[in-house]
C-alpha cells in the first residue's frame, strides 16, 4: 500500500543565526495544537501534524489552492552545520526540503555560503528564513503573529530598513546564481527562492514559514514522498550513542518503509557493513512521564517512515553517523543490503595509489562532499578515508611529496590530528589543513600552493 509520508525538513545556516531557536519555537507552538493532536517528539526529529499547521495558518492556507494531503512535517534536529553535510540517503540528501536561516542583520556568513553550496550540489529545494527582524530599530513585537499582519504595525522607518536588508540578501543570492524574493512577491516558486522574514525568538513569520514548507512539499515533492509503506525500512544514522543500560545505540531517521522490532538490519560502519538483529526500537517518553532517567524511552513494535527512532542492537559500536541503515527480512535481502552498503562505502572511501592529496573526514557524507569538491577543482586524491588524521596519513603525504610537492599534504574535515601525526608533520614539514567549512579548507590549501609557487 502506498502512502504519502511527511517530508523531512532540515534547518541549516551559520552558527548563531537561529537554527535551535527556530526549532524550539516550532516545538513550543502549542497554540491550538492541543485539539489538533499536538507536536510529537521523535528521536532526532520533531513532527508537526498538518492540522496544527492548518490552525496556525488560518486564512494563509488559501495561499495553497487545493487540498493538502501531507500528514505533517518532520523537522530534523540537525546538530549543526557539520552534521548536515553527512545527512545523505540513497539518491542524494536525506532532507527533502531545507530551511536556510540567515540572520538578516549579519547577512551571508561562511556557513551560509557553504550550506547553499551543499544544497545546490544535492539539488535540495529550500526556503530562506531571514531571521531576527525583531532586532530592527523600533520593531513592534507581537508573538506568533504572521509576518504579513505584523509588518502592517511597523512604522515607516522600520519597514524601510527591512526592505533595505532584504534587498541586500536578494543581491547576495543573485551573486550565487539564485533569483530570490520576499515570499509574498514570488510569482513562480519553481524559479524563485522564497524569503520569509521571521523572528524565531518571538515566532513572527513562523506561521507563513510552516505554510510555505507544507505547500511547497505538497506541490513539488508529492511524488517523491509516496512510499510503499509496508516495504523494508531504509534510514540514515544521525548519531551513534552510548545509553545507560542499553549499550551502543543508533539514532536513525527512517525515510522509507516500516521497521519492525524483529527485523535484521544492515548498518554502515567505517569500512564494513554490520549485520545485526534489533534488540529494541525506542522512542522518547513524554517529558512529564520521565521519573527515572534510566527509563527515558518507550519500546515500540514498529515504526513507519518518516520517523526518528533509537535502535538498540548488538555490535553497533562501529556504526558510523551519516551511514545507511537497511532492514532485511530474508537471507537474500540481508546479502543485497550488505552489498549495497559496501558499494556505497567503497565509492567514497578510496585508496587510488595516485599522486594526490590525503583526505580525512568525520563521516561518509562529509568525506563524499569534500572529495567531490576536490574533484571539481581537478585536485587528485590519493586516499580518502573516515577518521582522525594519523601518523600513517602523514607518512603517505610524505611519500607523495617526493613525486609532487604540492600534493604532499593532508586535508581534514571536522577531524582531529593525532599527537604522533602532528609530531611527524612538524618534523618533516608536511602541511595539515583542517576545518569545518569545505570551501574554506580548499581555499586555505590553494592559497598555500600559490604561496609555494612564488
Ligand atoms: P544556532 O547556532 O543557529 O542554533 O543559533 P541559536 O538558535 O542558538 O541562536 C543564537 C542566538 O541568537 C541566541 O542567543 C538566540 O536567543 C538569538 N536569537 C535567535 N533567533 C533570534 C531572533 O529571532 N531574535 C533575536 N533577537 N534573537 C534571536
Ligand atoms: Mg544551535
Amino acid at each position: 500500500m502506498k502512502k504519502i509520508r511527511q517530508p523531512i525538513i532540515a534547518v541549516l545556516g551559520h552558527v548563531d543565526h537561529g537554527k535551535t531557536t527556530l526549532l524550539d519555537r516550532i516545538r513550543n507552538t502549542n497554540v491550538a495544537s492541543k485539539e489538533a493532536g499536538g507536536i510529537t517528539q521523535h528521536i532526532g526529529a520533531t513532527e508537526v501534524p498538518i492540522d496544527t499547521i492548518k490552525q496556525l495558518a488560518g486564512p494563509l492556507i488559501q495561499l495553497w489552492k487545493g487540498e493538502i494531503r501531507l500528514p505533517g512535517l518532520l523537522f530534523i534536529d540537525t546538530p549543526g552545520h557539520e552534521a548536515f553535510t553527512s545527512l545523505r540517503a540513497r539518491g542524494g540528501s536525506l532532507a527533502d526540503l531545507a530551511v536556510l536561516i540567515v540572520d538578516i542583520n549579519e547577512g551571508f556568513q561562511p556557513q551560509t555560503i557553504e550550506s547553499i553550496e551543499i544544497l545546490r550540489r544535492n539539488r535540495t529545494p529550500f526556503i530562506v528564513a531571514a531571521n531576527k527582524i525583531d532586532r530592527i530599530k523600533g520593531w513592534k513585537v507581537e508573538e506568533d503573529e504572521p509576518f504579513l499582519v505584523n509588518i502592517k504595525k511597523q512604522d515607516q522607518r522600520a519597514q524601510q530598513e527591512l526592505e533595505t536588508k532584504l534587498w541586500e540578501l536578494i543581491g547576495k543570492f543573485y551573486e550565487m546564481g539564485f533569483q530570490a524574493n520576499r515570499f509574498d512577491r514570488v510569482q513562480d516558486f519553481t524559479r524563485e527562492l522564497a524569503i520569509v522574514p521571521i523572528s524565531a525568538k518571538y515566532g513572527i513569520g513562523v506561521p507563513e514559514l510552516l505554510v510555505l514548507i507544507a505547500g511547497l512539499s505538497q506541490k513539488y515533492l508529492e511524488e517523491k514522498l509516496k512510499i510503499e509503506v509496508e516495504g523494508p525500512a531504509r534510514g540514515t544514522i544521525l548519531e551513534v550513542r552510548e545509553e545507560l543500560g542499553l549499550g551502543t545505540t543508533i539514532d536513525v531517521i527512517i525515510y522509507d518503509g516500516t521497521l519492525h522490532k524483529d527485523d535484521t538490519i544492515v548498518v554502515g560502519g567505517k569500512d564494513k557493513a554490520i549485520v545485526t538483529k534489533i534488540r529494541a526500537l525506542l522512542k522518547p517518553k513524554p517529558l512529564d512521564e520521565i521519573r527515572d532517567p534510566r527509563f527515558r524511552f518507550d519500546q515500540v513494535d514498529e515504526v513507519a517512515a518518516a520517523a526518528g527512532i533509537k535502535i538498540a542492537a548488538p555490535g553497533l559500536e562501529e556504526a558510523l553517523a551519516g551511514s545507511p541503515v537497511i532492514a532485511a527480512r530474508s537471507e537474500e535481502e540481508v546479502e543485497k543490503a550488505r552489498q549495497e552498503i559496501l558499494s556505497q562505502i567503497q565509492s567514497v572511501v578510496i585508496s587510488t595509489g595516485k599522486v594526490g592529496v590525503i583526505v580525512k573526514a568525520d563521516t561518509l557524507g562529509s568525506l563524499e562532499a569534500l572529495s567531490k569538491e576536490l574533484n571539481e577543482k581537478g585536485i587528485p586524491i590519493r586516499k580518502a578515508d573516515v577518521g582522525n588524521i594519523s601518523k600513517t596519513d602523514v607518512m603517505e603525504a610524505l611519500s607523495v611529496r617526493e613525486e609532487e610537492e604540492k600534493y604532499g599534504v593532508v586535508l581534514g574535515f571536522n577531524v582531529r590530528v593525532n599527537e604522533d601525526a602532528e609530531e611527524v608533520a612538524k618534523a618533516r614539514s608536511i602541511p595539515i589543513f583542517t576545518g569545518n567549512i569545505i570551501y574554506k579548507l580548499i581555499e586555505d590549501y590553494e592559497e598555500w600552493i600559490r604561496a609555494e609557487e612564488e
